[in-house]
Parts: C-alpha cells; sequence; structure tokens
C-alpha cells in the first residue's frame, strides 16, 4: 500500500550566489539567473528512491566565491 503522495509545496528563498528572488518546490531551487542549484538533501521531506531508501548525501563542497 503506497502513501497518499503529498503535492510539493511552492516555497520561496533568495539565492545565496546573486541574491535574486527564487521561488521552489519544497525547499528546493534552481536560480534562473546564475544557474545555483541547492542540493537535493537542503529540501523538506525526503525524495522517493526506487529502492526504498535513500543514499547518505555527500559531503558539502567548498563554497566557491561568486565570479
Ligand atoms: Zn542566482
Amino acid at each position: 500500500m503506497q502513501p497518499e503522495p503529498v503535492p510539493p509545496e511552492i516555497t520561496h528563498s533568495v539565492c545565496p550566489r546573486c541574491h535574486a528572488d527564487i521561488d521552489g518546490l519544497n525547499g528546493r531551487y534552481a536560480c534562473t539567473l546564475c544557474g545555483w542549484v541547492n542540493h537535493w538533501s537542503e529540501g523538506q521531506g525526503e525524495l522517493p528512491a526506487p529502492d526504498g531508501h535513500l543514499p547518505e548525501p555527500p559531503p558539502e563542497p567548498g563554497r566557491q566565491p561568486p565570479a
């Protein structure tokens, strides 16, 4: 029995790279101005995985200074 799918929630944030106002789904963002995206593990809730569990997120990469 699959759980009832929950529609994604539209969330708002500010791009940490170019400070544009950006919209996302469930806390996951992609900036259309500079191409910044946040990591999937920063979103709200869990993403479905084909094998039923999530892999460990990779270590945080070094913050890149703005170009
Ligand atoms: Zn941006």
